[in-house]
């Protein structure tokens, strides 16, 4: 599914190497999108990101799709159960109704 202007997804944050901060996925709102799909590819979408402590614009962001965990892994679970870059964007979880 193309992102489109206005649409929220999730920009994951990068955390800092002492672990004072960890890395999440932040929301934020597509403010920017190639119109040709191969310089999407290269330049990324535009997005402005929400944080709990404030919020920046963001160019050039990359979709990532993730890493799937493998029961019982340990490494980072985002969302979705899977392990995302820093610096990219993704489609929020989707939560089963009920
Ligand atoms: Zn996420």
């Amino acid at each position: 599914v193309k992102p489109t202007v206005s649409q929220m997804v999730h920009y994951v944050s990068y955390g800092t190497p002492g672990g004072e901060y960890t890395s999440a996925c932040r929301a934020a709102v597509v403010t920017g999108v190639p119109a040709d799909d191969r310089r999407r590819e290269v330049y990324g979408i535009g997005l402005f990101v929400i944080t709990p402590d404030g919020h920046f614009n963001n160019r050039d962001t990359h979709y990532h799709e993730g890493e799937p965990l493998k029961p019982g892994e340990t490494r980072r679970d985002l969302c979705g159960n899977r392990d995302y870059a820093g610096g990219t964007w993704h489609w929020p979880e989707r939560v089963p109704d009920g």
